[in-house]
């Protein structure tokens, strides 16, 4: 029986992927979400920003790419992050992906936070995310979720996010 061979010469196709993140809630740390503070008597103890949305969506897109992940690329012991505004890490996703022929057909995101309500912000959250991207707002969604008191999540010990994006080559 012969082994399968991989393709090499196949023309450019669609590549989906996910991206996830979580951190920590503690107090005096500001809470940012999407490019945006948002007001809460806590927020993410990390060595960057702490931008879950913007952590999820970088590994989403470094995901469809078959690239190293964000911590690989950036790693949180690198004093250079200390503090870093994550949308330096969604720009340099954005590039390796236009760099490899790709733009985005759609992202999708869901970010599980307890309290307070992201919904007053989605409008500036996803017009960050399509600027960043540059995509049209109709390719970016963005959805929010309790975690229903269960766990750290919904104790609001933490954050989290989920990005599912797909990318489409320029041509094909
Ligand atoms: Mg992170």
């Amino acid at each position: 029986m012969t082994e399968p061979q991989p393709t090499t010469d196949s023309p450019p196709t669609s590549r989906i992927g996910h991206g996830f993140d979580l951190h920590r809630l503690v107090e005096g740390k500001p809470l940012i979400v999407g490019g945006v503070e948002i007001e809460h008597d806590r927020g993410c103890d990390a060595h960057s920003d702490g931008d879950v949305l913007y952590h999820a969506v970088t590994d989403a897109i470094l995901g469809a790419l078959g690239q190293n992940d964000i911590g690989q690329l950036f790693p949180d012991n690198d004093p250079a992050w200390d503090g870093a505004d994550s949308a330096i890490f969604v720009r340099e996703a954005f590039m390796r992906m236009t760099a490899a022929g790709y733009s985005i057909g759609n992202l999708d995101c869901t970010v599980i936070l307890e309290r307070p309500k992201l919904g007053p912000h989605k409008t500036v959250i996803k017009a960050n995310l399509a600027k960043l991207l540059g995509c049209d707002l109709s390719r970016v969604n963005l959805k929010a979720k309790t975690h229903e008191r269960v766990d750290a999540l919904g104790e609001n010990r933490a954050v989290a996010c989920h990005a599912i994006v797909l990318l489409m080559p320029f041509k094909t």
